[in-house]
């Protein structure tokens, strides 16, 4: 794990209208997803239409917040000076338990606050089955992190 100037600051996620109850629900510890009311599937990233039956009709579901890795990259310099004091770090791309088809791009930690940094690169295994957590930025939205179910 690295240290890094407290000073530089991640790039904060900025909601637009459709997405905005993703980061609500996160902020109250949910991981939840847009589904539609018509045919009931799952959509993601939350968009007014559903693209399977047009229907402008959806709620959110709550998931377990469980989920594989599908995959992942380790980002290496040249980086933004924020990330690349954190680099290498992970960024995975998780399969949900209850809706496969939703893959949500976040980082794997040691806990829901530590560096994204925190989790040794060698540890990362495709299929490897994750449990979400959440983590609130600085001054900023709550972000759906994820972590190792056996770490
Ligand atoms: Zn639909």
């Amino acid at each position: 794990m690295t240290t890094h100037d407290a000073t530089q600051e991640l790039l904060h996620p900025v909601p637009d209208e459709d997405g905005a109850p993703f980061f609500d629900y996160a902020a109250c510890g949910e991981l939840r997803v847009q589904t539609c009311t018509g045919c009931h599937e799952p959509r993601f990233p939350p968009r007014p239409c559903c693209p399977h039956c047009q229907s402008f009709d959806s709620l959110w579901t709550k998931t377990s917040g469980r989920g594989r890795i599908w995959s992942y990259v380790l980002p290496h310099p040249p980086l933004l000076p924020a990330y690349a004091a954190q680099a290498p770090y992970n960024v995975i791309l998780v399969e949900l338990a209850e809706a496969p088809r939703i893959r949500l791009v976040g980082n794997l930690v040691a806990s829901a606050d530590a560096a994204l940094d925190s989790v040794d690169p060698v540890r990362i295994r495709i299929g490897a089955p994750v449990q979400a957590v959440f983590h609130t930025m600085p001054g900023g939205p709550t972000v759906v992190r994820w972590l190792l179910e056996r770490p």
